[in-house]
């Protein structure tokens, strides 16, 4: 008995949807760079109210491009959910603070800034950084999308847009305000979905000879580091240098120097300038790290395919530590909520089950849970209540500054732990 067969004008059942094109030069991304599963959103805490129900939960599967080579995220969620109402003020951060100013006083120094200068800074956040500028009699205004965010910053009488920046939004701010002498955006150009659109934008905001300059963490210490838990949905985008200089070139736009920072488990500092300002040449370090990085193969594929099976290593050395403790009968609390805590406690799958509670400095965090792991979130004063065996530090690009305000757990035999580049107790 023949089976009636599907006509042959039927479409194919699609097994193997498009994959995503890549948000700078459009080709298709059909290379892993590392997938970690499903992931909620890294800001999302929970309320005690909440505990009952569902949360969404989101792919967060980091790919890279094969021709431009950029590392990047797709995106799921439209910025105007995650950044209306932002639960991360930089001024909980001292060594946060402490390194604004230092720029601000570079900055200064560096290009002759005063009174007849304007700086704007994109993601001003609650003016952190622009208090410094504003003191030295300096203009200063704020671009910064979350409300609420952006009404601190006013309140320190930093003048702040509540926008997202893009093309459009730039040619109205220049409009109003006029053009931008220095114009910068710390740890905002992995966070935009719009990437060039973005950068399109800082082409029309800036001056003629005025100077832009750019902070986002470096994709080769990301490897070099297994941080693989700075992979969240809200960071679309992992930079190397080489792939940041293609960004700004196609937008006319020239890198004209770049630094690399310790800040967030190390960081690239870009400077550039429009194509046709022939006032600052091209410094030494910029020829420098291209060649390291092309040395280090950051144009090639391979280079990028060895990274997952790293990750999952770190995975196994963080797990076999809690479970060698917490079958020692020792306890575990964590120090800090922050984007980067939920992607390792979520990937490791650690839950209440390793770490009693976590605690954070940010009021708008404490008395609620982590995302997906469900993890209570308590003031700091916690830690000296409860008295835990090891503190396990999650924002560990802030191990120091942590270890420093809590030395008093050594008053009952506690010790520090953080978990990257791999598990360390200290
Ligand atoms: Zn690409």
């Amino acid at each position: 008995m023949a089976q009636a067969s599907p006509e042959p004008s039927e479409p194919p059942i699609e097994t193997n949807p498009a994959p995503p094109a890549c948000r700078f030069c459009g080709h298709p991304l059909e290379t892993t760079f590392v997938d970690l599963g499903m992931s909620p959103l890294c800001q999302t805490h929970i309320s005690e109210a909440q505990l009952g129900e569902m949360e969404p939960f989101y792919p967060l599967h980091a790919r890279v491009c094969s021709r431009c080579f950029l590392v990047q995220l797709e995106e799921f969620v439209a910025p105007d959910d995650i950044f209306t109402e932002y639960a991360y003020f930089s001024s909980y951060s001292d060594s946060w603070v402490a390194h604004a100013r230092r720029y601000c006083e570079m900055m200064r120094e560096r290009f002759s800034l005063g009174a007849k200068h304007r700086v704007v800074e994109i993601a001003s956040n609650d003016g952190y950084l622009l208090q410094h500028f504003k003191d030295m009699g300096i203009g200063v205004l704020g671009v910064e999308p979350a409300a609420n965010v952006a009404a601190a910053a006013e309140k320190k009488g930093i003048p702040s847009q509540v926008v997202f920046f893009g093309e459009h939004t730039a040619r109205e701010l220049r409009e109003r305000f006029g053009p931008a002498d220095v114009l910068l955006g710390n740890n905002v150009l992995a966070h935009v979905p719009e990437l060039n659109d973005f950068v399109a934008g800082m082409k029309v905001l800036l001056a003629d000879d005025g100077v832009l300059t750019m902070e986002f963490p470096h994709l080769e210490r990301l490897m070099a580091e297994n941080q693989f838990d700075t992979i969240y949905h809200e960071h679309f985008s992992y930079f190397s240098f080489y792939t940041v200089e293609q960004v700004f070139a196609a937008h006319g736009l020239v890198l004209f120097d770049v630094e690399e920072l310790p800040t967030h488990g190390g960081s690239l500092r870009i400077f550039g300038r429009h194509a046709e300002d022939s006032s600052k040449p091209v410094g030494p370090r910029v020829a420098a790290l291209r060649e390291r990085e092309l040395a280090a193969g950051f144009a090639q594929l391979e280079t990028y395919g060895a990274f997952e099976e790293q990750v999952k290593e770190t995975k196994r050395g963080i797990l076999e530590f809690l479970i060698t403790a917490r079958r020692a009968g020792k306890s575990v609390a964590g120090y800090g909520a922050p984007g980067k805590g939920n992607t390792l406690l979520n990937y490791c799958g650690i839950r209440t089950d390793f770490l009693d509670f976590t605690v954070d400095r940010n009021p708008y965090k404490q008395g609620k849970f982590t995302p997906g792991t469900r993890i209570p979130i308590l003031p700091p004063e916690a830690i000296h209540e409860q008295r835990p065996d090891y503190v396990f530090i999650l924002p560990w690009n802030l191990k120091d500054e942590i270890a420093a305000q809590c030395t008093f757990i050594r008053e009952w035999g506690g010790q520090f732990v953080v978990p990257i580049p791999t598990i360390k107790v200290f």
